[in-house]
């Protein structure tokens, strides 16, 4: 059974219920609800505890929500990333592709947050997109600090193998399934084995043969059956695989 690391389950017409009854039916165990800003960190906290342990939760301030960053929110996070159903500070990064939020304030979220993670020893979760080089430079200031995944990689070469020297491991999500991908799934080549997971960033992205429609956790299948072939696995050797990543990088998942 799979798991999806990284869907918003609050942005889905369907009930958290539903989405987890479909994506069992799958042969999806497990989801990664994930927080983005200060006004839905509440409903993402409560469907972790509600649906626990089947479904965890990261609590973080998106960079697109870089500009909500206030110290009492980073309070109001450190106090709840330990709770058991809490697996991850995110999401969190640099989005310079919308710059929805000022590039400063994305920075010092990001900063902020990485030091949140630090100080309570949790892994984070980060975003990252048309941001390489300060990517790079923030994430090598927490160097050996803080561990994570950057999820739904999409970056360049270098920032994967930059990433993966500072102990970070690679989540890929229904982008690799995409016709024109190709460089990406290079890249995935290049991941090994004990440092990827797979995931669905629901309701973006939905994979290959499934793309135009709203996605949904359960669709995580078809990302692992691509990076299974790109691999040159079965997709129970990735399944094997992902979830002993998940098992090493987020310890209070219950298994
Ligand atoms: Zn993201
Ligand atoms: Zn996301």
């Amino acid at each position: 059974m799979l798991i999806d690391v990284h869907a918003h389950l609050d942005m889905l017409e369907e009930s958290p219920a539903e989405v987890l009854a479909r994506a069992k039916a799958a042969g999806v165990q497990k989801i990664v609800t994930i927080g983005t800003e200060p006004k839905d960190h509440e409903f993402v906290l409560q469907t972790a505890r509600q649906f626990y342990p089947d479904i965890y939760c990261t609590l973080g301030v998106h960079p697109h929500q870089g500009m909500l960053w206030q110290p009492e929110v980073g309070e109001w996070i450190e106090k709840h990333v330990v709770e058991k159903e809490v697996i991850a500070v995110g999401e969190i990064g640099l989005d310079y592709y919308y710059n929805q939020s000022p590039v400063e304030e994305q920075r010092l979220a990001f900063r902020k947050q990485l030091e949140i993670a630090e100080r309570t020893q949790m892994p984070v979760q980060i975003h990252t997109r048309e941001a390489d080089q300060d990517t790079y430079e923030i994430l090598k200031d927490f160097d050996g600090r803080v561990k994570g995944l950057i999820h739904c990689f999409t970056s360049s070469q270098k920032l994967a193998e930059q990433c993966l020297s500072m102990g970070y491991n690679i989540s890929f999500s229904g982008i690799v399934t995409f016709k024109n991908a190709e460089s990406l799934r290079e890249t995935c080549k290049l991941v090994p084995l004990d440092r990827i997971h797979v995931e669905t960033d629901s309701p973006f992205l939905a994979p290959v043969p499934q793309r135009g429609k709203k996605n949904t956790p359960a669709y995580v299948v078809h990302v692992a059956q691509v990076v299974a072939n790109i691999k040159g696995i079965s997709v129970e050797e990735l399944t094997q695989r992902t979830n002993e990543n998940a098992r090493q990088l987020f310890p209070k998942i219950q298994w």
